[in-house]
């Protein structure tokens, strides 16, 4: 085996696939009908077919969005995640955690532009008790008893399980929740889990999935959840009651088939808590591509996409999906593939909504797919509408972790509304479950975007940092606030049609 040679054995001729039937419902896609559709369908195909999925399963007639907050309470963390721009070590300059005033005038904020649920996310803190959590969230909700909490993610919980002192359970330190026996680690894990559900905990978000198999993910997410570690989590989340979303992080250093596989993962897992009848979820994916800025990954030099030689990942993950590679074995990876892990192939508009339309496709037991527009764009976010996304996120109120690597956009409610309703739906208010709150029909005197007179005070934003650092202060919209606050904290904001 050589770096320039591959198989390509999974490429699949596009008319040995019945589109006609997984677009029905009929049919489900495999991973080399995935991959094989990717490579082959053309732009236009693939968006018409995911847009039929996303009429079957959502209707033709509303596209929804939510109003949410997300609040970092902490940037210290253990873990290093290469591609992470927002995090500080415990001691650093820069590094922060939230006061629960400052918690609670963030929320106040939120609640007073009629906002819902806050996205609450550290980094990994090495030191904060259980209490800490447990008290926050009491706080919350006794001060403010409406807010959605849709929090931590899995690479927390499995940190807490390293660190938090619980009666009768092992503690043993950072980083080192793999050293438990499996049985008592999942033990540990579910009571943190339902004591935090106890305390005010709603659901939980999908952060830290960035790409699930192992020769990717060992490259990426230093001193974070295995794929198996992070999906457990969620089944366990799962198992208690709790809804949770599903995410990809794509266009670095992974193959397409990788992305696939990833996919797959999120399909058995929600198969498994479906045929257990679990009382909770994965309610929705979504995808976005890496963010490059200011992140160890992103010094990696770029793929040329003119070149002839394939790209390094896609030969590994085809040597891997064909069996002929060991996916934990690592020598094996460097001899046969000897650039893989060390160029980016970044991913443009197109492979943004390839990979979303694909999502489409392939997640059949999914309910929603959100559009990225936060780092794509309000335009391309708006088409992702035609390519398989039902749903446009959060107005994003503050955003602390992706604006640190780069370009993020930031929408008011009004610009979401408008995007939405000129792509020929309505735009519907929706709650974490997905219940529609609010729909902002024509006629509707109150749709936040009929009442604009003038579109050239309401354009996108862009958020990122100046000098390369984030001190977690990014309150970002609406944008006429922003370059008023005179917040030198570090933000920029740029006219962004
Ligand atoms: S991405 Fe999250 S887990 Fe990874 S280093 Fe950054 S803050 Fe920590």
């Amino acid at each position: 085996m050589t770096q320039q040679t591959t198989t390509r054995a999974l490429m699949l001729p596009l008319d040995s696939i019945d589109i006609d039937a997984v677009v029905a419902g009929t049919k489900r896609l495999t991973p080399q009908e995935a991959y094989s559709l990717y490579h082959q369908a053309s732009l236009y195909d693939l968006g018409r077919w995911a847009n039929a999925v996303a009429e079957r399963v959502h209707g033709s007639s509303t596209r929804t969005y939510v109003k949410d907050r997300n609040i970092n309470y902490t940037n210290v963390c253990t873990a290093r995640c290469t591609f992470c721009a927002f995090r500080r070590d415990l001691k650093a300059d820069g590094s922060y955690t939230l006061s629960t005033e400052q918690l609670h005038t963030k929320i106040k904020q939120l609640l007073d532009v009629g906002g819902t649920q806050i996205l609450l996310q550290g980094g990994m803190h090495p030191e904060l008790p259980i209490e800490f959590y447990e008290d926050m969230l009491r706080d919350m909700k006794s001060t403010f008893p409406s807010v959605h909490v849709h929090g931590f993610s899995p690479p927390e919980f499995v940190e807490f399980v390293a660190i938090f002192n619980i009666p009768g359970f092992p503690t043993p330190g950072p980083l080192k929740a793999h050293t438990l026996d499996p049985d008592i680690y999942i033990e540990k894990l579910t009571v943190i889990m339902k004591r935090l559900q106890d305390a005010g905990l709603d659901s939980i978000p999908g952060g830290g999935g960035e790409i699930f198999p192992p020769h990717v993910r060992n490259r990426i997410g230093i001193g974070k959840a295995d794929a198996n570690q992070w999906l457990q989590v969620m089944n366990i989340a799962h198992s208690l009651g709790m809804k949770t979303s599903a995410t990809m992080m794509f266009g670095h250093i992974e193959g397409v088939y990788d992305r696939i596989m990833h996919m797959n993962l999120y399909r058995q897992w929600q198969d498994k808590a479906h045929q257990q009848n679990l009382p909770g979820e994965y309610v929705s994916f979504i995808a976005w591509p890496f963010q490059r800025e200011n992140t160890p990954m992103g010094n990696l030099p770029d793929y040329d996409p003119a070149s002839t030689d394939q790209f390094p990942g896609d030969i590994l993950a085809d040597f891997i999906a064909n069996q002929e590679i060991d996916p934990n074995d690592k020598k094996a990876h460097v001899a046969a593939v000897p650039d893989a892990g060390k160029v980016v192939r970044l991913a443009g508009a197109t492979e943004y909504l390839r990979t979303q339309a694909i999502a489409r496709l392939f997640l059949d037991n999914i309910h929603s797919i959100g559009s990225s527009w936060v780092t794509m764009g309000p335009h391309i976010g708006q088409l992702a509408l035609k390519y398989g996304a039902n749903d446009m996120g959060s107005i994003m109120m503050e955003e602390n972790v992706v604006s640190a690597a780069g370009t993020t956009y930031a929408l008011n409610e009004q610009y979401l509304c408008h995007l939405i309703r000129t792509a020929g739906y309505t735009p519907a208010e929706r709650d974490n479950s997905y219940n529609i709150l609010n729909i902002y029909t024509n006629d509707n005197i109150d749709a936040p975007d009929l009442a604009v007179e003038d579109w050239s005070t309401q354009r996108a934003t862009t958020i990122h940092y100046e000098d390369g650092s984030s001190s977690g202060t990014c309150d970002s919209i609406p944008a006429d606030q922003q370059s008023q606050s005179g917040d030198p904290n570090t933000i920029s904001l740029d006219i962004a049609d």
